[in-house]
Parts: C-alpha cells; structure tokens; sequence
C-alpha cells in the first residue's frame, strides 16, 4: 500500500491542540513552536498548497490572561476564558504568520454554522473567497456563545468538519501522540504504532479507548470520529505528534505518524452528497444555452432560468431541468424561492437592480451543481 507524500495535497487543514501552543506551567503561549508553525506553513505554500489552520487554545490562554484558578472551569467560566484568550491567540498567529508575508483571517465557527445547510453554505463561501485572496484562515469554535448541547467542545471534529467544508484533501492533527496504535500505549506496552489504516472499522475504533489528557479534550476517539468525517467527505488524514519544533517538516522527514485513507476525493465525494443524499425542494427550468453551459461544466446564472418551481430555502438541493421538463442535474441553490423568481432571466446589471448589492452571481454555482447527463 502506498504511503501518500504531503507534497500531493492541495487543500491542506492543520488542526493545533492548545497543549502545542501553551505552556502547561506557565499557561503562556509557546513562541518558538509557533513560529517554527508558521515557517512550515509558509513552506506549505510556497509549493502553492492552501492552508487553513484550526488552532486551539483560547481558553487555556484566556485562563491566563484572567488569573483563574487551576480546578476545572464552569461552563461560563471557560466562555469568558475564550473571549479574552481568543484576542490573543488571533494576534499572534497573525503576527507569526505575517512574518511570511501571509495574512491571517479568524473565523469563529459555530456547531450550526457547519451543520445548517444556508450557514454552512455561507461558512464554506467566506473561506473560499478568502482562499481566493490568499488568506490564511485561522479557526477555533465560537467558544463564547456555544452552550453545551450546541458546541463540539473538541477541535478535531470541528476540523474535520471544516476540512469537508472547505473541500480540502488533508487534514492533519496535531497534538501530543504520534498516531493510533492498537491498544492505548500508556496501558499497553505491547501495544503496537500503525502507519496507515485503510478504513475506519470497529477494530480501528475499539483501538481509541477513550482517554484524553486535561489539557486536551479530544482524545484519540475524537481523533478517529474526525477520520470518519474527513475519510467520507474525500480527505485523507493524518495523526501526527506536534512536540517538536516543525512539526510538519517532521512529518515528511520521518514519515511517523498514522495516516487515514480517503474514500474518493473531495469534489466526488461532495458531488455524490448532492446527488444522492439530499431531497430537492424545487425545481429551476433552463433555456438551451444553460444547459449549453452547464454541461460545459459552468455555473448557472439566472439569466438562463425560464421558470421557477417550488418552495425551496437558499442552500436547498434543487433539480435543475431542461425546457422539455427532463431533470439534467441536481445542485444547491444560492437563492430562496422568492428571490430566485425575481431575479429569473435576469442579467446581473437587472439583479443587481432588484436585489441591491451584494448578491451571488450564480444561481447555482458548479461545484454546487451535478450535471446526470
Ligand atoms: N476551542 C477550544 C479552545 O480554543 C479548544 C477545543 C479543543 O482543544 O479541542 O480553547
């Protein structure tokens, strides 16, 4: 089985635990790691790979900052924690990755903002146009105003998540173990380090145990319910320990770490979602020169639209049909029913009329769109 070589991603998710960042004695950020981060982020993209990094540690910091008391926060405690260290977490990854010359933007993420389809759809439009500007985005959940029932609480499924979001093809943990091993080494001396695992299957995840250290909140089973998330959405994943100074060019130069196969590949598996997962709300009727042009693999602009069915909300899945009423595709549209009427047939200079300013341009974007046909 071949090992796949980090120089082949394109999309690459870093997620950072915050006992990586913050001193454990001191509960200050760790400077030098994060700046040998940094350097290999740069790295990253010099070989032209996008980076999104999921960087924990607001609470840890913001723990700090506040002077609070070494016992186990209450919920509101560690919100008020994540505010104050959220400031300073995002300062200094913007600064360390400025000395690249990279710009850092924060996006704080709700569970909602991932799992609704009209904000995920928003989340996910945010991060590509900031990947357009080639923009580092940094991310952590929005600990403040995330309750108990509504939060993730970990970042390895937050990232996960994101990584399916943002249609990456890696996503690599970092944290304080060096991969999956089949039982729990500190209980196991015999237990044994893997290097790859082909499929996440209840052996693999009776291998996880439960254990996670008070710094930490994900612990390996965490780790392997992200692999589920990032392994069906198309990205491969990568458990790798970030102890040391460059964790990532560790990684390449000595290959220890636990890597989680993908099934497919992002777009397929993405496409797959759209086609066969979701129930359409509606329908959009084309003129020949849509259909034209989405088989050409384009986006469809409104000005194509003919007619308008159903009661759909923007982000729903839609059939896309052709003037005779043959279903061609499938796709999420970015308008509701309502606007979407308004705006059919029309140019942009005429969208931009009725609806003000902004507004998407397409109506469905391609790679919101499966063209069956
Ligand atoms: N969002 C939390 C923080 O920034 C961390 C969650 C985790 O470490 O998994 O402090």
């Amino acid at each position: 089985m071949t090992i796949p070589q980090l120089i082949q991603f394109r999309r690459v998710v870093v997620k950072i635990g915050s006992a990586l960042l913050v001193d454990h004695a001191e509960g200050a950020l760790k400077r030098a790691w994060l700046e040998s981060m940094a350097e290999d982020i740069a790295a990253l993209t010099k070989r032209g790979a996008e980076v999104l990094v999921v960087s924990s540690g607001s609470i840890a910091l913001g723990r700090t900052l506040l002077a609070l008391p070494g016992r186990a926060l209450r919920l509101e405690e560690s919100q008020a924690a994540a505010a104050v260290g959220q400031i300073a977490l995002a300062r200094a990854w913007s600064e360390v990755l400025g000395a690249h010359g990279l710009t850092a933007g924060q996006i704080l993420l709700t569970l909602g903002d991932t799992e609704e389809r009209e904000r995920y759809l928003n989340a996910r439009a945010t991060i590509q146009r900031l990947m357009d500007f080639k923009a580092v985005p940094v991310i952590n959940e929005n600990d403040t105003v995330a309750t108990t029932e509504i939060r993730y609480g970990d970042n390895d499924r937050l990232a996960a998540r994101v990584a399916t979001m943002a249609s990456a093809d890696l996503l690599i943990l970092l944290s304080d173990v060096d991969g999956l091993y089949t039982a729990p080494p500190q209980r196991d001396p015999s237990a044994r380090h893997l290097s790859v695992v082909e499929r996440i299957t209840p052996e693999i995840e009776a291998m996880a145990g439960a254990a996670g250290s008070e710094f930490s909140r994900g612990g390996m089973k965490t780790k392997i319910e992200a692999g589920k998330i990032a392994t069906s959405g198309g990205a491969h994943m990568v458990i790798a320990s970030g102890k040391v100074l460059h964790p990532i060019r560790e990684i390449e130069q000595t290959g220890r770490c636990t890597w989680f196969l993908a099934s497919g590949n992002p777009s397929a598996a993405r496409k797959r979602w759209i086609a066969g997962t979701l129930i359409a709300r509606g329908a959009l009727y084309l003129d020949e020169g849509a259909v034209r042009a989405l088989r050409s693999g384009k986006s469809l602009l409104a000005a194509g639209v003919t007619r308008v069915d159903g009661a759909f909300k923007s982000g729903d899945a839609v059939i896309v049909r052709d003037a005779e009423g043959t279903e061609i595709g499938r796709g999420l549209v970015a308008y509701d029913a309502e606007d979407a009427r308004r705006i059919l047939g029309k140019n942009s200079a005429a969208i931009e009329a009725e609806l003000g300013v902004p507004f998407r341009s397409a109506i469905i974007h391609r790679d919101d769109l499966v063209i069956g046909r």
